[in-house]
C-alpha cells in the first residue's frame, strides 16, 4: 500500500515535470490587454492596463460608497486614486483615459433617461460641468468634451466624441456656458443644441459670430445682475434665470443663477476669481438670493468667504482634474478637501458621473 502511495507520488512529479514546458504556451502574452497578466518588455502596455484596474476599481467603490457630506475612508481613498490617475502624465490621452471619458458619457446618457424622484438631481460632469435634472427640466452648465480647441472647433482634440454627447443633448433643454475657455465652451457641442432648437446661453464674446440663436444676458461691462428668463417647450413657465456679471481676470464670466420650476435655486461659479471689484457684490448675494446649492470652482480664491457670502444649503465645488491643465493646475480632489475643511456648510465632493439628490 506504502509503496503504491510512493510510486502514485514519484509519477506524480514526474508528470509535472515532464507537463511543465507543455504549459508554456498558455502563458503566452494574449493579444488582448484585458486577458494579459505578464507585460515584459511593454511598459507602456503595462502602465496602460494598470490605470484601466484601478479607474474601473475606483468607479465600483465610489458606487459603493456614494456622494456625501461625510465621505468615509473607502470614498476618500478611490477619489485620491483619481487623482492619482489624472495627474500622471504617461496616461494623457491614452487608451486607459480615453476609455474612462467615454464610458463616463455613456453613463451619464443613461443617468439622464430616467427621471428623478426628487425636486432636483445634480449630475457631475468632466471639469465644472453639472447637470441639473428636475421632473420638469434638464438643464446643461458648461459640459464639455474637454482637450484642444473645442471652443473654436477648428483642428479640435476633444477627450470625447461629438457623437457620444449626442443622447446627453437630446436629453437636455438647455446649455448655459459661463466664459469662453475650452474647459468651460465647446462648440460643437453648442451645435448639438442649436440644431435642435435648444437654446444656448453664452457670455459676451464667445460665439459673437456663430449663430444669432445664442442668447447673451449680459453686456462685457455689465456691472449688475440680469433676470431673464427662458422659454422651453417642457414647460408651462418660463425658466428664471440671473446672470451675475463676473470675471475670470478681465475675461467676462457669468455666474448663473437658475430657479427651477420646483422652487430650487442653484448658483454656477463658472471661473469666477473670487477677488477684484466682483468681491464686494459677491459677498452680498445672500441678501439678494436664497440659494440652495452652490457649485463652485475648487480653486477659487477666497472661497470661504464667497461661501459665506452666497450662504447656500449645500455646496458641490467643481474643476477638479482639469486635463487640459498642466499637473500643478489640475487640482486634486485632495486639494479641494483641504480646501473646504472649515466652511460651516454642508459640502459633497463628487467624481465625473455621480450625482447629488436634493430634497
Ligand atoms: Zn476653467
Amino acid at each position: 500500500m506504502k509503496k503504491t502511495f510512493f510510486a502514485c507520488l514519484a509519477l506524480a512529479i514526474a508528470a509535472s515535470v515532464t507537463a511543465a514546458p507543455a504549459a508554456t504556451p498558455a502563458a503566452k502574452q494574449s493579444d488582448d490587454p484585458q486577458k494579459a497578466f505578464s507585460f515584459i518588455k511593454n511598459p507602456d502596455g503595462m502602465i496602460q492596463e494598470q490605470a484601466r484596474v484601478v479607474f474601473d476599481q475606483a468607479r465600483k467603490v465610489l458606487s459603493a460608497h456614494p456622494p456625501s457630506a461625510k465621505p468615509g475612508a473607502e470614498r476618500q481613498l478611490a477619489l485620491f486614486a483619481l487623482d492619482s490617475l489624472l495627474h500622471d502624465t504617461r496616461l494623457d490621452k491614452g487608451p486607459a483615459f480615453t476609455e474612462f471619458m467615454e464610458d463616463l458619457a455613456r453613463r451619464v446618457a443613461v443617468a439622464l433617461a430616467a427621471k428623478p424622484g426628487v425636486p432636483l438631481r445634480i449630475i457631475r460632469f468632466y471639469n465644472h460641468g453639472f447637470i441639473l435634472q428636475t421632473p420638469s427640466v434638464t438643464l446643461a452648465i458648461d459640459i464639455v468634451r474637454g482637450g484642444k480647441r473645442v471652443i473654436t472647433g477648428v483642428d479640435e482634440e476633444p477627450f470625447i466624441d461629438l457623437e457620444l454627447m449626442r443622447p446627453i443633448v437630446e436629453r437636455c433643454d438647455a446649455l448655459f456656458v459661463s466664459h469662453p475657455h475650452n474647459d468651460h465652451a465647446d462648440l460643437g457641442l453648442a451645435r448639438l443644441f442649436l440644431e435642435a432648437g435648444k437654446p444656448v446661453v453664452a457670455s459676451p464674446g464667445l460665439w459673437e459670430n456663430v449663430s444669432p440663436l445664442i442668447i447673451r444676458p449680459r453686456s462685457a461691462d455689465a456691472t449688475a445682475p440680469v433676470d431673464f428668463t427662458l422659454a422651453l417647450p417642457s414647460l408651462k413657465k418660463p425658466l428664471v434665470v440671473r446672470a451675475y456679471p463676473g470675471h475670470q481676470g478681465k475675461v467676462p464670466n457669468n455666474l448663473y443663477a437658475i430657479t427651477t420650476p420646483e422652487g430650487k435655486t442653484i448658483l454656477h461659479s463658472g471661473d469666477q476669481t473670487g477677488g477684484g471689484d466682483d468681491l464686494p457684490w459677491l459677498l452680498k448675494i445672500r441678501e439678494q438670493l436664497r440659494v440652495d446649492v452652490f457649485l463652485p470652482q475648487c480653486w477659487m480664491a477666497r472661497l470661504p468667504l464667497v461661501v459665506e457670502g452666497v450662504a447656500p444649503a449645500l455646496v458641490l465645488p467643481g474643476h477638479e482634474n482639469e486635463m487640459g491643465h498642466t499637473i500643478d493646475h489640475r487640482e486634486s480632489y485632495w486639494q479641494t478637501m483641504r480646501r473646504v475643511q472649515k466652511l460651516s456648510v454642508p459640502v459633497i465632493i463628487t467624481a465625473w458621473g455621480e450625482h447629488v439628490d436634493v430634497r
